[in-house]
């Protein structure tokens, strides 16, 4: 028998699904707000389910024909500053996956991943570092985001944004990361607001073509690190796939379709795209789009030998990009102690196992 998870249903699915069950449709309500409002990883531990919801609840888990996604933390560090924490996360076969949760300004946001790895390769990336494994269901996407807003809970804190910047690359996922955000977005359930979503993507043209036409309302950021093809395939091999003549012509029509500002990320590496000549070339290469571009100092990997640019190289570029007309933001490095970059806290764990 195939077990499947109640966290990968819409309110819409549950509801259907209950109906198909003989349950009335109020009682749909009861699950949903038990699952994903109060985030309980026992619902039968509510006492507001109905005696025919209790009844099938039990029955369909006992008999492994429905299941939750609560995922066990297999590892949880902490920042020194306090204001980032990584937990990694076991899927049901034993896969780890991380999520993080970041504080600024008493204003906390989850970095979730997708998918249990990731095909890109990106050179400087420890997820990527290590290949793929999956995809991630919708439930285990979810899981994730209750995780963060349990942990923020019982700081008597509250989750207010999510990134979709973990490990994986979300447009490669796209239907699971659809569902799982129609469900985290609805508004009797978790009720993040679309506006406080970003989703990341390496250029994944497709998908960006996908979000425009189905307009979807949430944030787009578009790793880009570099204005030749020939420096761009070197650190992002996804650019061999999807060139930067195509990721920036769907990126126009990204912004067409949809009004929407694109957030670009700049990876800065030292002595690889961090000179002014670099900076002239990205104002060139952004010129009549709407777009934000966001520096990023490198997270250092075991298995990428490049280093974060000096702040003297930051500086100058983020004037340049300014003097262009950009909006444009140094991120501050956050969490460095916890292996803030996506996949390093895997990684780490890992060598450490092997480790004579
Ligand atoms: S940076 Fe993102 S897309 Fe690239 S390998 Fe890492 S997780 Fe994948």
């Amino acid at each position: 028998m195939n077990t499947h998870s109640l966290h990968d249903l819409t309110f819409d699915q549950m509801k259907a699904l209950l109906v198909s069950e003989g349950l009335r449709p109020l009682h749909a309500k009861t699950l949903w707000n038990a699952l994903q409002y109060h985030s309980l990883t026992d619902p039968l531990s509510c006492i507001e389910l109905a005696p025919p919801l209790r009844r099938w609840l039990e029955g369909s888990v006992k008999s492994g024909m429905w299941k939750l996604d609560v995922l066990p933390v297999s590892s949880d560090v902490r920042s020194n500053d306090g204001l980032t924490q990584k937990s990694l996360l076991k899927l049901a076969d034993n896969q780890e996956i991380e999520t993080v949760i970041m504080g600024y300004n008493n204003r906390h946001t989850a970095c979730i991943s997708t998918q249990a790895g990731c095909a890109m390769g990106c050179v400087f990336c420890a997820t990527g570092q290590m290949g793929f494994s999956r995809h991630l269901r919708p439930g285990e996407i979810v899981a994730q985001v209750h995780h963060a807003k349990r942990v923020l809970a019982e700081q008597q804190k509250r989750l207010r944004n999510l990134v979709f910047m973990g490990m994986g690359e979300p447009l490669h996922n796209y239907d699971a990361v659809m569902t799982a955000l129609d469900i985290i977005t609805h508004t009797s359930g978790i009720n993040i607001g679309p506006s406080k979503v970003s989703i990341s993507t390496v250029g994944v043209v497709p998908g960006i073509l996908r979000l425009a036409k189905e307009k979807r309302p949430y944030n787009l950021a578009v790793s880009l690190h570099a204005t030749t093809d020939e420096e761009r395939s070197a650190i992002v091999p996804a650019n061999q796939r999807w060139p930067l003549s195509d990721l920036l012509a769907a990126c126009r029509h990204y912004n067409a379709q949809t009004g929407r500002r694109i957030f670009f990320a700049w990876t800065m590496i030292h002595g690889v795209n961090d000179t002014p000549d670099h900076a002239k070339r990205v104002a060139e290469l952004l010129r009549g789009l709407d777009a934000h571009l966001n520096l990023i100092p490198l997270n250092r990997t075991t298995g990428y030998e490049g280093i974060e640019s000096a702040e003297e190289a930051a500086n100058e570029f983020h004037q340049l990009i300014q003097d262009a007309g950009y909006p444009c933001t140094i991120r501050q490095r956050r969490g460095i102690d916890v292996a803030a970059g996506c996949g390093q806290l895997r990684a780490e764990k890992k060598s450490r196992r092997q480790a004579p």
